[in-house]
């Protein structure tokens, strides 16, 4: 499992305002990693992945078998920020009964008329299981922040959309959240965080690849234009939703061994410090399977 210490420098502190430029997007945030040769890094952390896709099967039988806490985590990234294949890849040991994977777009005319939580709400993991946002409540302080011309499409009640708005935005979020895990839910927020550069790699790829053009969106190059402006309302978004009850990790993401090995580790680490355990059978239950067995074994 990777250390604690080096977890923590990648959990947003409440409150805090960070810079996106002070957190690295590279291999290695890690100094110690930095001595060794990538290639020995990479093998290292296959192995940790791979550890840790067991340890989640097995805590998520754990989820299921307890039926109090569910999981919900949410993935945030730039396009080509690499969601889909983290989710694909992390949650590739778990049972697909305890899991539900929901990928949130552009709302849809019947998703703007109600509240903007509310398709959020409606797909949340039920007890037991572990939900993945690809995508979320948060695109509604972030593309929506960045594109305010959106929210004219959204039916709201009339009024200024400063700050004020955005902050109120901020405090549905929190208080949504607080509200979910108290009732049980675990939240983990990621944000795989890519370089400019590694972006324009990535998209290049998709344009220059026979099987990858499926994968390119001409808003891809859009909202490229906007590269500066979504990293200032990440950044704010941050400093206003990391909390101690669901905190956002910045996750480097240019290499994207990287990214599924610390995703992998943080999921793996948290659901285990719930500390599940199987039931135990009182003696009357114990007695009852023994039965059981026996009147079983006689027919
Ligand atoms: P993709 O994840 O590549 O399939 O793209 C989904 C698109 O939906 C992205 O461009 C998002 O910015 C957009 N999207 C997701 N949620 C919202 C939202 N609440 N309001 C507006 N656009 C959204
Ligand atoms: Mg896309």
């Amino acid at each position: 499992m990777i250390k604690e210490k080096v977890i923590r420098k990648l959990r947003v502190i409440p409150g805090k305002i960070i810079k996106l430029k002070s957190f690295e997007t590279g291999w290695a945030q890690n100094e110690e990693l930095k001595v060794y040769e990538k290639g020995v890094v990479k093998e290292r952390a296959t192995e940790i992945l791979e550890a840790n896709r067991l340890t989640l099967a097995s805590s998520q039988e754990l989820l299921w078998v307890d039926n109090i806490h569910s999981v919900l985590i949410v993935l945030q990234g730039m396009d080509t920020a690499g969601k889909d294949g983290t989710i694909r890849h992390v949650m590739s040991g778990v049972n697909p009964q305890g899991c539900r994977v929901c990928s949130f777009k552009v709302p849809t005319p019947d998703e703007t008329d109600h509240n903007f939580l509310w398709r959020y709400s409606r797909d949340l993991p039920r007890r037991g299981e572990i939900g993945v946002f690809n995508r979320s409540y948060y695109e509604d302080v972030l593309v929506v922040k960045v594109h305010p011309e959106l929210l004219e499409g959204q039916q709201l009640p009339s009024g200024k959309r400063g700050e004020k708005f955005w902050d109120a935005r901020y405090e549905d979020i929190n208080a949504f959240e607080r509200h979910l895990v108290r009732n049980g839910t675990m939240i983990l927020k990621f944000f795989l965080h890519i370089s400019k550069d590694e972006q324009k790699k990535r998209i290049l790829e998709r344009l220059e690849t026979e099987e990858k053009y499926w994968k390119f969106s001409l808003s891809d190059l859009d909202e490229r234009a906007f590269w500066d402006a979504y990293q200032k309302v990440y950044e704010t978004m941050f400093a206003k939703t990391s909390t101690d009850a669901a905190p956002w990790y910045i996750i480097p993401a240019d290499y994207k061994w990287v990214a599924r090995t610390l995703v992998a580790d943080i999921i793996s680490t948290r659901i285990q410090s719930l500390d599940l355990k199987y039931p135990v059978l009182s003696a009357e239950q114990l007695k009852a399977v023994e039965s059981a067995r026996e009147q079983l074994k006689k027919e």
